[in-house]
């Protein structure tokens, strides 16, 4: 079902212009708006799902299948030095788009974007606590 306030919604439906790049029976992959380097796509279910917590696990397969695709595809055609892929699952993850996507973001030697920690040697003591929690 799709939401009629969804941007991606009607990016999928072709309501709004977007430069699509590929599309299969699940899924579109299309180029962001405002790319944070050069070739940044995104990949959504056709489907409207707000985030990773409820996509249906066939859709989230589909969109991770046509992500890989992508990232094959500006590795080979666009020079890149690597890939990362991101999802942002709810606003304090930096979510801004509720509609479930995957963001394909080209890296190059010299662009600008880094890690968003400081990677730091944790407490074994917490790391054991906190796993204890998630088993
Ligand atoms: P989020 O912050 O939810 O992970 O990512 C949303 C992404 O959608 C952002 O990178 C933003 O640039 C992109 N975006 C927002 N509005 C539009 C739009 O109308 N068209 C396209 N192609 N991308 C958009
Ligand atoms: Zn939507």
């Amino acid at each position: 079902m799709r939401d009629p306030d969804c941007i991606f919604c009607k990016i999928v439906a072709g309501e709004l212009p977007s430069q699509k790049v590929d599309e299969d029976e699940r899924t579109v992959a299309f180029m962001d708006i405002s790319p944070a380097t050069r070739g940044h796509v995104l990949v959504v279910p056709r489907e409207h799902v707000r985030n990773l917590l409820e996509v249906d696990p066939e859709d989230l397969q589909a969109t991770m299948a046509t992500a890989q695709r992508m990232a094959r595809r500006v590795s080979e055609r666009l020079g890149v030095a690597g890939v990362n892929l991101l999802n942002a699952c709810g606003s304090a993850a930096w979510q801004t788009v509720w509609h479930f996507h995957v963001h394909v973001i080209p890296r190059y030697e010299d662009d600008p974007l880094r890690l968003p920690w400081i990677p730091a040697e944790g407490d074994p003591a917490e790391i054991e606590a906190v796993a204890r929690e998630l088993r």
